[in-house]
């Protein structure tokens, strides 16, 4: 009889759901964590009297208790609502860029039409249409792969099938010609990291419809609170968790899993195994290559590794509105003119040029956020890992104190005076992210989402061995709500197989 009916490796949001969800049905699991706490990139830390959310900007797919959305059907399943609370934002996300100009879309998507039509009078007609085109794209998308019709065709669905495989930018060509416009309307591909030519155009009109229909959340306590709360739930149904403990092998016979050796060399036996890292660590790592189907490796090898990111936390002496702050969500630009060849470069670089900046004040959204009086930002920037990893380190200080000098330049032009009230600041690189998260080039979105890798595409979480099972963004889109379900997606399949 094997030790464990389940182990979990990893106890980021793919890992601690789907061990919060075997353990609840009653399937003795272990959860192995590397890190000395749960979370993965859902966690905080804190430097003085601030604690720094890392990566949880707007929470999707939420919803209320009236109109739920899929991630609260999930976390009531796995009883964590009420553990929670969570905020409401009412900015989708704001525009800001040296010189003034500024906008505000705000999460009623009527309201945000209407702004952009006053803005931008010449294409009133465009916005309307392409704001139908978007609700009419994501409506197909919900009945063909969440409500799964089992039988979809281009007449049913004529809008899915026309635009499925067009980027954004060229959709966006389609309507709109003012170049202001098309920048402010593709700003979401700087959360994706892939440039509007290259990035799926449902990946845009997805988000517009996910967080106008169920509005983004912030969690009180951050995304940390989140994973503690998993855990807790984990532990309570009867789970078992290890931290400071990574798994080294997965123990493969017979095309079946059979143990996973910890990093302390224990062998710990099992039927099956949730991994909430990267097929490729597991494929190659940890698997002995004799037992993974040529098919599989195939598959590996043809995918990309997404980006990592530059990332500078700061906490302020005062109130977001003495420092001009006016959206909890924004991305700051240097320029609208940017080519698909300029982001690319810029995102090889290892300095910061004019890169698109993803900028968040949570304290906009909850001003219970930062210690009273006070409040805090998280700017981040894309950028991939292999230029930092080619830093001779005698020189890493120097080049990141100039990158998140730089950064801070880059806050300043658009909010000047900021930086004789900040009281801490903390700055990441993706060699950071590399220690942290233990992924190639300190990855931070799984595969990257490119048209041939997009969520029509995607690796998925089963595997030709038997009772192997991934969880996590590397199994298909990033972010909170799609690494969170598809955990839980995970332990439902080990739960069927099992007949619980
Ligand atoms: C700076 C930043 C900003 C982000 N911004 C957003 C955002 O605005 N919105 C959004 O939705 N998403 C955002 N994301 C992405 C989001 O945080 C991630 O998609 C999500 O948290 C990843 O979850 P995961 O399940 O893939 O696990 P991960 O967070 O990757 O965690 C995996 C865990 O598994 C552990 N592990 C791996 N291998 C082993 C092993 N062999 N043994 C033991 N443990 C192991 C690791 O230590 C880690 O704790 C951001 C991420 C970052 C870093």
């Amino acid at each position: 009889m094997a030790d464990y009916d389940a182990i979990v490796i990893g106890a980021g949001n793919g890992g601690l759901t789907a061990a919060t969800a075997l353990a609840q049905k009653g399937v003795k699991t272990l959860l192995l964590e590397r890190h000395n706490m749960p979370g993965g990139s859902a966690t905080s830390f804190c430097r003085g009297r601030f604690e720094f959310e890392v990566a949880l900007h707007q929470l999707s797919g939420l919803g209320t208790a009236a109109k739920p959305g899929p991630l609260r059907m999930t976390f009531d399943k796995l009883g964590v609502t009420n553990d929670l609370e969570f905020v409401e934002g009412k900015d989708l996300y704001g525009v800001a860029m040296p010189g003034g100009f500024h906008i505000s879309l705000k999460t009623d998507l009527k309201e945000t039409i209407e702004t952009l039509q006053e803005r931008f009078p010449k294409e009133k007609g465009n916005i309307k249409n392409f704001f139908d085109l978007m609700g009419r794209y994501s409506q197909d998308m919900l009945a063909v792969f969440v409500f799964r019709d089992p039988a979809p065709t281009r007449e049913k669905y004529p809008t899915l099938f026309s635009y499925a495989f067009r980027d954004a930018e060229s959709v966006l060509d389609e309507y709109f010609t003012d170049p202001l416009l098309k920048t402010v309307l593709s700003c979401y591909w700087g959360y994706l990291g892939v440039p509007p030519k290259r990035l799926t155009f449902a990946y845009i009109a997805m988000l517009f419809f996910h967080y106008g229909e169920f509005k983004p959340f912030h969690i009180k306590g951050g995304s940390q609170a989140l994973s503690n709360a998993l855990l807790n739930r984990f532990i309570n149904a009867g789970g078992t968790a290890r931290f400071s403990c990574g798994a080294k092998r997965i123990i493969v016979e017979k095309g079946a899993v059979k143990a996973v050796i910890t990093d302390q060399d224990e062998e710990i036996t099992t039927n099956y195994i949730v991994y909430n890292g990267s097929q490729a660590a597991a494929y190659v790592l940890m698997i002995d290559p004799k037992e993974v189907p040529e098919a599989v490796t195939k598959d590996v090898k043809s995918r990309n590794i997404s980006i990592s990111a530059l990332v500078l936390w700061a906490g302020f002496d005062c109130e977001p509105d003495v420092l001009g702050f006016k959206d909890s969500t924004s991305f700051l630009l240097s320029s609208t003119n940017f080519t698909t060849e300029r982001i690319i470069d810029n995102m090889w670089h290892v300095g910061v040029r004019d890169d698109i900046f993803a900028f968040s004040c949570y304290d906009l959204s909850d001003p219970e956020f930062s210690p009273q009086g006070c409040c805090q930002t998280n700017l981040v920037t894309l950028k991939y890992g292999e230029a930092w990893t080619a830093i001779p380190p005698a020189q890493y200080y120097d080049v990141k104190f100039k990158c998140a000098e730089e950064m801070l330049k880059r806050m300043e032009a658009i909010y000047p005076g900021i930086r004789g009230h900040i009281e801490e600041v903390e700055f990441a690189t993706p060699l950071t992210f590399m220690r942290y998260l233990s992924t190639p080039g300190g990855a931070i979105y799984g595969y990257e989402q490119l048209m041939k890798d997009s969520l029509f595409f995607q690796p998925g979480r089963s595997s030709p061995i038997k009772g192997l099972f991934f969880a996590g963004g590397w199994t298909g889109d990033c972010g909170f709500e799609p690494t969170l379900s598809s955990g839980f997606a995970a332990a439902t399949s080990i739960i069927r197989q099992l007949g619980k």
